[in-house]
């Protein structure tokens, strides 16, 4: 299998080609094609494994070829929302959003915890297509109002067992409730407890399930 057979559009196929890889892993054969036709997921992957370009390219992909949104700020709306258990691997999606799409027009940002809440403020009421974030910093804006999450239309939900270690658990739920029902969903997981598979019973419809 190589990146060309993917049917990756040759804005991305470039941008791919130049971090050097020769041909997906595993979990990027599997999973690129299953996001691409549009079905929820459920991805069973370390880290390590290349999960970070199995969901970001596509995703990249079936933004590239929607129409953009708008948010009720006059913004940008949110289509993709991934969510990470760490600000660093919330730094890290981001950065290979933005590495894997730099041919492509779309916008991305992070927000974590830790730092100042002005700027983030700023920045998703200005909006973005693609906001990478942690639970409990995306709640917190959720409710000062400052956030509209109505126009997502793709959701990640990665490493979500050690979210749900650290206690985020109903800062996701709450989340969930926040985004539009009708919408593409993925959740990635290195262990499968019964609350993971609770959560993706509720998250995903007819997910299918890629295993590495
Ligand atoms: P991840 O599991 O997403 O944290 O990725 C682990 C590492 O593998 C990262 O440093 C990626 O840059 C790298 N990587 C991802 N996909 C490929 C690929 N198809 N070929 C070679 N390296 C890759």
């Amino acid at each position: 299998m190589n990146f060309e057979e993917l049917n990756l559009a040759p804005a991305i196929l470039k941008a791919v080609q130049e971090q050097g890889y020769t041909e997906p892993t595993p979990i990027q054969a599997q999973a690129i094609p299953v996001v691409l036709a549009g079905h929820d997921l459920l991805g069973g992957a370390q880290t390590g494994t290349g999960k970070t370009a199995a969901f970001t390219l596509p995703l990249l992909q079936r933004l590239s070829e929607s129409a953009p949104a708008q948010n009720k700020f006059g913004g940008k709306g949110i289509r993709a929302l991934v969510l990470t258990p760490t600000r660093e691997l919330a730094a890290q999606v981001e950065e290979s959003v933005q590495t894997y799409g730099k041919y492509l027009e779309l916008t991305s940002t992070v927000i974590f915890g830790g730092v100042g809440m002005n700027p983030q403020i700023t920045k998703v009421k200005k909006g973005v297509d693609i906001l990478v974030a942690t639970p409990g910093r995306l709640l917190d804006l959720m409710q000062q109002g400052v956030l509209d999450l109505g126009q997502v239309q793709m959701l990640v939900l990665d490493e979500a067992d050690r979210m749900l270690d650290m206690g985020f658990i109903h800062d996701v739920k709450k989340v969930l409730a926040a985004v539009p029902k009708d919408k593409q969903s993925l959740l990635f997981s290195a262990t499968f407890s019964d609350e993971i598979r609770d959560l993706a019973a509720t998250l995903l419809k007819n997910p299918q399930s890629v295993q590495v």
